[in-house]
């Protein structure tokens, strides 16, 4: 099997995470769609993981058992295909997002379809799947209720969970309203935005497709590799109906989603829940194991997709971001992804994972602004439930950012100039003493009532997003000098 990247996972019409950012914060309806609907499910997840006096053994049990998988996958993903093919089921490898699409519409073809029902799915979304089924004259119906109201708003999704997570209830009216009669059954006359209604008029649109569709398409939350068993979990039911009603199903699934065994399903279906939804547990489990004739899909097929997967595992620092498990806490907590939203980060990766996963599977030159995405608060590494460090992944992901730009120049950046320098100054006390007489110097001439605002040339770009607290009258070291005449750094007398 080669190895793609995942260059399809990027919106390339979208602009470079800062300049959608300052669109995005200017935009209040949006950053107060987002403060409410983060700060629920906040509440209800840190709830619910207070429950548990073992939440901590529990993280540390998830990540321990990503760890090992990742360090033996080549070994899991062999025995899965042993597994699934046992089963009755079928075993695709995808290189990249091409090869993927190109599987999946050739099945959906080959079962003389025109039509499929979806169920949520981020590894269908990484590879663009509806739009190059819709080229092969193939409609897909996303069917879970927030990935509907994005397909009919022609929208984005914005959130790993919640995709509409930027919508409130009187938008999501407007759109059903609006669009539901172009793709089947119209809105109810006098629909309101009352979420039981919205909830009523997406059930009723959506039944005929289910009673309808022979092929449905899922991703898939987890695949056993001793058994076979693939499994998908959800809040709604819709997934259930997929999985079941027709007459094929094709999963696509990251080559990172297998687990050994089938007891290590008793902690990432403790994990999962209460780090998402803020759930005890998932309303709907759905798992099956190849397929059982007389009962369900009589065709199911495992599209295995790399798209950029073995080149992140091959880092051993960035190897840790194929853990996740998709439960978007770390979005919720990360004060950048309140304020800017989803869709700033131009990825269907958004907010801290969304921002060490996506420049390692489409490479960090498709996406070099989105580690800089964050203020290292270290927020998202405390609400992760398989304890993945993305400061570390963010801050490694900086230096490659900087590396790479410094291999593509001639001459060095202004950056890489003042940072020279500064080494230069820290390795010796004399330069260190020579270096702060002349910030002293300098600060005297720029700051203003305390505070330095603008630096001058080269160092503009810096300055422009932050203000600096001019340098104090005395410095650590002469303060000491002054203070314990005749006294060494280590405090004995000379
Ligand atoms: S990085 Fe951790 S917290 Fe974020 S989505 Fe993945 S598993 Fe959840």
């Amino acid at each position: 099997m080669t190895t793609g990247t995942g260059d399809g996972l990027i919106w390339l019409d979208t602009p470079a995470f800062p300049e959608a950012a300052r669109t995005a914060l200017a935009d209040t309806q949006l950053r107060g769609n987002l403060r409410k609907a983060t700060g629920t499910i906040r509440d209800k997840r840190l709830a619910v993981t207070g429950e548990l006096d073992d939440w901590e053994q529990l993280r540390e049990a998830g990540a321990a058992l990503k760890r090992r998988t990742l360090r033996h996958l080549d070994r899991y993903l062999v025995e899965l295909e042993e597994s699934v093919t046992r089963a009755g089921g079928t075993v695709h490898w995808a290189a990249d997002a091409d090869e993927a699409n190109r599987i999946v519409t050739g099945l959906v073809q080959a079962a003389g379809a025109d039509e499929v029902v979806k169920v949520k799915s981020m590894a269908t979304q990484e590879i663009g799947l509806n739009e190059a089924l819709a080229e092969a004259g193939i409609a897909a119906y996303e069917t879970d209720l927030a990935e509907l109201i994005v397909q009919l708003g022609r929208d984005r999704p914005s959130h790993i969970l919640v995709p509409a997570i930027h919508r409130n209830r009187g938008e999501i009216q407007g759109i059903f309203r609006r669009e539901m009669a172009a793709w089947g059954r119209p809105a109810p006359e006098g629909l309101t935005d009352e979420p039981r209604a919205l909830a009523e008029a997406a059930r009723l649109h959506l039944r005929e497709k289910f009673l309808r569709a022979r092929v449905a398409v899922s991703g898939a939350n987890f695949a056993i590799a001793e058994t076979g068993t693939v499994g998908v979990v959800e809040s709604e039911g819709n997934g259930r109906m997929c999985l079941t009603l027709p007459q094929t199903l094709i999963t696509v699934m990251g080559i990172e989603k297998v687990l050994p065994a089938w007891s290590d399903l008793e902690v990432f279906l403790q994990l999962l829940p209460r780090s998402s939804t803020g759930e005890r547990m998932n309303p709907y489990t759905s798992t099956w194991t190849g397929r059982t004739p007389g009962d369900g899909p009589q065709d199911f097929h495992l599209v295995l997709l790399d798209n950029g997967r073995t080149a992140t595992l091959a880092d051993t620092v960035g190897r840790q971001a194929l853990a996740c498990i998709r439960c978007s806490a770390c979005l919720n907590v990360c004060p950048v992804y309140e304020r800017t939203g989803g869709h700033a980060y131009g990825s269907v990766y958004p907010g801290p994972i969304g921002a060490v996963l996506t420049p390692q599977l489409a490479g960090v030159d498709k996406a070099p602004s989105l580690p800089f995405a964050s203020t290292l608060c270290g927020a998202c590494y405390d609400a992760c439930p398989v304890k993945i460090n993305i400061p570390e992944v963010l801050a490694h992901l900086r230096a490659e950012v900087v590396e790479a730009k410094r291999r593509g120049r001639r001459t060095p950046t202004p950056e890489a100039l003042v940072m020279k320098a500064a080494a230069a100054a820290l390795a010796n006390p004399r330069r260190l003493a020579a270096a702060q007489r002349t910030a002293r110097l300098g600060s005297h001439l720029l700051a203003r009532k305390g505070r330095i605002g603008r630096l001058p040339g080269p160092l503009r770009a810096w300055s422009d997003t932050r203000d600096s607290p001019q340098p104090p009258a005395e410095t650590f070291r002469a303060w000491w000098q002054r203070t314990h005449p005749g006294e060494t750094r280590s405090g004995e007398s000379r």
